[in-house]
């Protein structure tokens, strides 16, 4: 089978999407941790595997010899590396043919807090010997577009990363590159790193502009030095550590670690990424 796991994300659900595109329901598995939530998935047709990364012994019977395993990284910073050892050794006593897994741009160059769970996961996965696809996935343009209600309100896009420019890709396309590496000729896509950005590099100051050009308004960037920054979002009710999180990605992004284009993720999904203006035009269309 194609198992993907986080199948219940917002990444996940997208691949599962995108592989039903083309491969039969009964041929993908979900593993989930959640059954209720997956409900829609099974009514499609997908088989469910019910496993929390949390818990190895769940994990037993998530894979099966000869599965082609999507690892959507988990959401639980700070636990995560401990939960991907469990599915890692979970998929290699099962002998699946692949695993893919989703970690950041840049790999081992990577140099922010939040990218040191991902070049650990990458290590262990070496470690197993199982054939990988790793597929190092830049920036969300959501990241950004989800949150555009404070930029409304306020006028101005905040953040500290000066005049870093940032490669984004809907998720959608990091979507498609995944069920890309699932299906298809498997020894194409074996022991490959791809390292997934957008065709265009954008900076805070672009961003704000085409958000004012699509609302009427007037929208500015307002870069802010790191410090700032953590107390602006602490004071917005961001929890300190996460916030944290935040300032130290916009530094990186200052220094420019997720502007890398390497054309990789246009490449597998045979077009070219979302552009940044149309992720703006469909969260402001869906709010
Ligand atoms: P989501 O938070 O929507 O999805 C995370 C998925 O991981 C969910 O399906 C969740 O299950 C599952 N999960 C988390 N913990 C466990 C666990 N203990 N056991 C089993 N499943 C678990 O994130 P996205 O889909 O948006 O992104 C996917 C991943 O990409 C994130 O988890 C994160 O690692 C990374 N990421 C990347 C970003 C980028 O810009 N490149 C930005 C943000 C995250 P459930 O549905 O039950 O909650």
């Amino acid at each position: 089978s194609i198992v993907v796991t986080g199948a219940t994300g917002q990444l996940g659900r997208l691949v599962v999407d995108t592989l039903l595109e083309t491969v039969p329901a009964q041929s993908v598995a979900a593993v989930v941790r959640d059954k209720a939530k997956a409900a829609d998935l099974a009514e499609r047709g997908v088989e469910l595997r019910i496993a929390d990364y949390s818990r190895p012994e769940t994990l037993a019977e998530a894979f099966e010899a000869g599965d082609r395993v999507l690892l959507i990284s988990g959401s639980e910073v700070g636990q995560r590396v401990a939960q991907h050892a469990a599915v890692i050794d979970a998929a290699k006593a099962a002998g699946v043919a692949q695993l893919a897994y989703t970690g950041v741009l840049g790999g081992p160059e990577a140099d922010f807090t939040l990218a040191d769970e991902h070049k650990a996961t990458e290590e262990l996965i070496l470690a197993s010997g199982l054939p990988y696809t790793f597929l190092r996935n830049g920036w969300y343009s959501e990241n950004y577009t989800a949150n555009l209600a404070p930029v409304l309100a306020h006028g101005a896009v905040v953040a500290s990363a000066g005049e870093g420019r940032v490669a984004s890709a809907a998720r959608a396309d990091y979507a498609a590159a995944a069920a890309a590496v699932l299906t298809g000729p498997a020894e194409e896509h074996l022991n490959k790193t791809y390292e997934l950005s957008g065709d265009t590099a954008w900076s805070f100051a672009e961003y704000a502009a085409e958000v004012g050009a699509q609302t009427g308004r007037e929208i500015t960037y307002n870069a802010v030095p790191g410090a700032v920054h953590l107390e602006i979002l602490t004071g917005a009710g961001v929890p300190g550590p996460f916030a944290e999180i935040l300032v130290d990605v916009d530094r990186a992004v200052a220094l420019g670690a997720l502007a890398l284009r390497t054309g990789d993720l246009a490449r597998l999904i045979g077009r070219p990424t979302t552009p940044i203006a149309e992720s703006i035009k469909d969260a402001l269309a869906a709010s």
